[in-house]
């Protein structure tokens, strides 16, 4: 089980080399056709967190 890398794309969490175009249906709340866009530091940061705390067993 694997979540988005923390360097996946801004709006869907694909990694850059695997993008290129992706269709992210508006039916799952995706933004589109879209090119890649680097992660602001916030997303990078949250998305670190989160792999963290998945890893982690909360207590
Ligand atoms: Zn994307």
């Amino acid at each position: 089980m694997t979540g988005p890398t923390p360097q996946g794309c801004q709006h869907c969490g694909i990694p850059h080399r695997e993008h290129f175009q992706q269709w992210s249906p508006p039916s799952k709340g995706g933004p589109g056709w879209h090119k890649w866009e680097p992660p602001t530091q916030e997303q990078i940061k949250a998305r670190m967190n989160a792999r963290r705390n998945a890893r982690r067993p909360g207590r």
